[in-house]
C-alpha cells in the first residue's frame, strides 16, 4: 500500500488546477462528458492526480455511457478506500485515494461482470500514464 500523503490545503491549491482542487480536495463532480478521460482509450495506468498512487488499469475501463471514466475494478485491493456519502439526499459509496484521501468519485453496484461494480470516477482526480499491457 502506498505511503500516506498529507499536505495542507494551501499546498494542494498550489499543486493542482482549480478544477482538480475543487473535485479532488473538495468533493466536487465534473459535469458529465466534459472530463479528459470519459472517452479515453489509451493503454496504461490511471493514477491519483494528487499523489500518483496507482488506481486503475486501462484493462478494467469500460464505457458505462455515464460521461465519466468508469472501471469495474481498482488496480489493487487497497489503493482505494470507501466512505458512506449521504449528500444530495442519496446514500452512496464515496471512493477516495487510500494514500492522500483525494475524492475520486463513487462506486455503484450496477457494473459489468466479473465484479458487477461501476467505479464512476472524475477525470479531474485522475492522471493517465501510458504503459504497455
Ligand atoms: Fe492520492
Amino acid at each position: 500500500m502506498a505511503d500516506k500523503v498529507e499536505k495542507s490545503d494551501a499546498e494542494w491549491r498550489q499543486q493542482l488546477s482549480d478544477e482538480q482542487y475543487a473535485v479532488a480536495r473538495c468533493g466536487g463532480t465534473e459535469p458529465a462528458f466534459t472530463g479528459k478521460y470519459w472517452n479515453h482509450k489509451g493503454v496504461g495506468v490511471y493514477r491519483c492526480a494528487c499523489c500518483q498512487n496507482e488506481l486503475f488499469s486501462s484493462q478494467s475501463k469500460y464505457d458505462s455511457g455515464s460521461g465519466w471514466p468508469s472501471f469495474w475494478q481498482p488496480i489493487s485491493a487497497d489503493c482505494i478506500a470507501e466512505k458512506t456519502d449521504t449528500s444530495h439526499g442519496m446514500v452512496r459509496v464515496e471512493t477516495v485515494c487510500s494514500a492522500c484521501s483525494a475524492h475520486l468519485g463513487h462506486v455503484f453496484p450496477d457494473g459489468p461482470p466479473p465484479t458487477g461494480l461501476r467505479y464512476c470516477m472524475n477525470s479531474a482526480s485522475l492522471d493517465f500514464v501510458e504503459r504497455s499491457a
